[in-house]
């Protein structure tokens, strides 16, 4: 295993990287697998073909929830928000909850969030309400 924040290699036990002190897991810049420096955007390490897991505006995609569940609780819950609950993103939530009084607007937010989900282009941010 190697740091993803700075290429180090560490054991497997190892709760922190003692060369940079990020936590395991923490940072992008690196392959985990590896240890080859990834280009910004990389889906997969180029070294050794190992797939990145890719880091949201929070830190996290997706904050970690499987993307085909994520996609169907949209599909059938989204235009009240539940998706945006389960992805910590409370304000986006309570906005849909209000929208879905006026049906159409809900609905056309979660089919683009839909849409957004399948295609790995979802980033989730707490901050934002939309
Ligand atoms: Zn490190
Ligand atoms: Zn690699």
């Amino acid at each position: 295993m190697y740091c993803k924040n700075c290429g180090e290699a560490m054991n497997d036990n190892q709760a922190i990287c003692l060369k940079c002190g990020v936590k395991v897991g923490d940072g992008n810049g690196f392959c985990a697998n590896c240890g080859n420096a990834l280009a910004p955007n990389a889906d997969v390490c180029l070294n050794c073909g190992v797939a990145v897991k890719k880091v949201g505006a929070n830190g996290d995609y997706l904050n970690g929830q499987d993307k085909i569940v994520i996609a169907l609780i949209c599909f059938f819950l989204g235009s009240i928000g539940i998706h945006n609950f389960i992805l910590g993103e409370t304000k986006k939530g309570i906005v849909k909850i209000v929208l879905s009084f006026c049906f159409g607007i809900s609905v056309i937010l979660m089919l683009i969030d839909f849409v957004k989900i399948l295609t790995d282009k979802y980033v989730v941010d707490p901050n934002k309400a939309f």
